[in-house]
């Protein structure tokens, strides 16, 4: 008979016990870093994502999880009223979770999320070397997804394994997941909440400069279409140029952008950021040729708004703002027309004082020397998917990052290692261990 698990947390969890998990994660280090570098050189872009699923399924398999793998399903996630517009294929577009089932099960249950997706690269010739190379290079590793979130991705992998090779096994219900779609709409996460995965917490590793994500923003994604009048340019002032009507419906959007910002003291947690609440202008198409005067543009927009505000509210203030703009500074009449188009996520705020919490701070202290900071980040998370949807305190922990989203991004490997002891160590104060019986 395995004896009964004792409810530990990592501060009470005896001196040699937590020796030998961080010990574990020392002793197969090198092999997790390798894996992170084979991840990272699958360039697994928005709905390009199965090879790279298909070695985190293997991962896990090796690992003896039960395996999990779908496909999206765009109908299913179109009657939340948190998913993101779909206006891509999900064929093959799938998330993979594996699940621990413990022999006895006496703690508390825990999902591990990480996303697979990484953004685009932008001209590759600007990058120092190609960014599915994932080279090393001191304390850096490089590439594309490497600090958002392969890395951390990975660390949830080894952090489990290290309480096994350390000679113990958890004693409550863990799921990893690996997740699509964390970039654009959320639907990943969703999709997998919608299956039916809850657990008492979940801990993603976003690159979060060795900090806990105390409040994040929502976001909201659109394409606005603005409407010209063509013309022969000989004649050009008889039409109406669309591109230049584009530029005017953005100031007009810039000053909503401005008002959001301006009530910052209102909302906790974001009193003391500079401009939490930024509009981008992520992509801009528009005419047909040089010599007409341009028909049509169409902006691709992302805009964020603060936990607390639906998203449906902040939808409702953008599309009163468009209808409001009739007309430029000349009276030529204007009409600008937006579409959602991605995400239509809330934001969120993790609660003080949570259990989850307190054993994360734990764990944290005693592989950081240091208490563990809390931070508010003006982007979009996940973890609005389980605390807003199911109640579970998230977690968005993770490691030290330089340049995500743009040329060279990349993630610091001590920091990965030391994330990587405090999620195992917070593994075994959450889900409880015991002695793993002798096979
Ligand atoms: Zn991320």
């Amino acid at each position: 008979m395995p004896r009964a698990p004792q409810r530990v947390s990592p501060a009470t969890l005896d001196a040699s016990t937590q020796e030998r998990i961080l010990r574990a994660v020392d002793a197969r280090f090198d092999e997790q870093l390798a894996f992170t570098q084979e991840v990272v050189r699958h360039p697994s872009l928005r709905t390009q994502e199965a090879s790279a699923q298909d070695l985190l399924q293997r991962a896990m398999e090796e690992r003896g999880l039960q395996i999990d793998r779908w496909e999206l399903d765009p109908v299913a996630l179109a009657s939340h009223p948190g998913a993101g517009i779909v206006d891509v294929s999900y064929d093959e577009v799938d998330n993979v979770v594996g699940t621990y089932l413990p022999s006895v099960e006496a703690g508390r249950s825990l999902i591990l999320n990480g996303h697979i997706d990484v953004v685009p690269t932008g001209p590759e010739s600007q990058w120092s070397a190609s960014p599915w190379d994932s080279r090393i290079e001191g304390d850096w590793l490089y590439g594309r997804g490497s600090g958002d979130m392969k890395a951390g991705l990975v660390a949830n992998l080894f952090a489990f394994d290290a309480l096994r090779a350390a000679g113990l096994e958890p004693t409550a219900r863990i799921h990893i997941q690996s997740v699509v779609e964390e970039e654009c709409t959320g639907n990943g996460s969703l999709s997998a909440l919608q299956r039916g995965y809850t657990a008492d917490a979940v801990l993603i590793p976003e690159p979060e400069e060795d900090m806990l994500v105390r409040a994040n923003v929502g976001v909201i994604w659109c394409k606005v279409r603005v409407q010209g009048s063509p013309t022969h340019p000989r004649e050009m002032r008889s039409g109406f140029n669309a591109i230049d009507a584009a530029h005017y419906v953005i100031g007009r959007l810039r000053e909503l952008e401005e008002a959001w910002n301006a009530e910052r003291a209102e909302h906790r947690y974001f009193e003391d950021l500079e401009h939490p609440i930024n509009l981008n202008l992520g992509m801009i198409q528009g005419g047909d040729w040089a010599s007409s005067v341009p028909a049509w543009c169409e902006m691709d927009l992302r805009i964020a708004l603060y936990p607390g505000v639906t998203a449906e509210e902040a939808w409702a203030q953008i599309e009163a703002r468009l209808a409001s703009v009739t007309a430029d500074e000349a009276g030529n009449p204007i009409r600008a027309i937006a579409r959602r188009n991605g995400f239509f996520a809330q934001g969120y705020v993790l609660e003080e004082g949570s259990d989850a919490e307190a054993t994360l701070r734990d764990s944290h202290r005693e592989v950081f020397g240091a208490e563990l900071k809390t931070f508010t980040t003006p982007g979009y998370l996940d973890g609005r998917v389980f605390t807003q949807y199911a109640g579970i305190p998230s977690l968005v922990y993770g490691p030290i990052s330089e340049a995500i989203h743009g040329y060279d991004e990349r993630v610091s490997i001590e920091s990965v290692r030391r994330i990587t002891k405090s999620i195992a160590l917070f593994i075994a104060g959450w889900c409880g261990v015991q002695e793993s019986s002798p096979r």
